[in-house]
């Protein structure tokens, strides 16, 4: 078995144990999928661990994952963006990736939009919309008290199909603390639903955390340490 395989079995073992361990089932309205965070990895490993089952793919860096991509054309793989959305990369990010988890903002939701109606029309762009939960200024993402109001909006996008919320939480390992905030965007998102838009992706939950977000109602986790190691410092930046 290659180490990629034995780290997709751990993985994913965890989070089945971590499904069904919570009461969180019966909130949960989607089985949970496991994104592959790929980025800063070599397009090899991810050709390993689509070989050894793994389909949805997570990069964070436009340019770097449009050239994983390129090596990647004969693999059948479910992409996802979900780093910082710049808006001049908005025509590359609609036109390559099945999801984008970190819109904060009309004004990028409607790029997204439009390209997205010119590479691919009729097939919209499956979008999240970032929160900032824990109110730290580094955090990207929109306030709690905007998200419904961008959700709604952003909606109403030809080639947009809202799914749901995505945040990242404060890097603290009191898994208490990391609850509280989880729960926070759950939250939000069952209000947002009981007020009539139709949702069903929390996308919350890292190498760090995940466990705690699963049990909170995660429906997306996005996982790269766990899987391919720790990554080059690189990625710092
Ligand atoms: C890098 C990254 C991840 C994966 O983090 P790990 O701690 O390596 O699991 C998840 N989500 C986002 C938004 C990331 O940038």
């Amino acid at each position: 078995m290659s180490p990629i395989n034995a780290k997709l079995q751990a993985v994913r073992a965890r989070i089945e144990a971590a499904s069904h361990a919570t009461n969180a089932g019966s909130r949960r309205i989607r089985p949970v999928t496991l994104i592959a965070v790929s980025k800063t990895q070599p397009a090899a490993l991810v050709r390993d661990a689509f070989a050894a089952g793994q389909r949805v793919f997570g990069e964070n860096y436009v340019q770097e994952a449009v050239a994983k991509q390129a090596e990647l054309a004969d693999l059948a793989i479910e992409w996802h963006f979900i780093g910082p959305i710049q808006s001049n990369k908005t025509r590359l990010i609609a036109g390559h990736f099945d999801w984008v988890h970190g819109v904060e903002r009309m004004k990028v939701a409607e790029m997204l939009s439009r390209h997205r109606g010119e590479s691919h029309p009729g097939d919209p762009l499956n979008v999240l919309v970032q929160v900032n939960v824990s109110g730290e200024a580094t955090k990207r993402g929109v306030v709690p008290a905007e998200a419904a109001e961008l959700v709604r909006a952003a909606a109403s996008l030809a080639n947009i199909r809202m799914r749901g919320l995505m945040t990242l939480i404060e890097n603290v390992t009191d898994p208490e603390a990391q609850r509280a905030q989880f729960r926070m965007l759950r939250e939000l998102f069952d209000r947002i639903r009981a007020a009539g838009t139709e949702l069903d992706t929390l996308s919350m939950g890292m190498t760090q955390d995940f466990e705690v977000a699963i049990a909170e109602g995660a429906t997306l986790v996005r996982i790269g340490t766990a899987l391919f190691g720790a990554r080059t410092p690189k990625e710092a930046a």
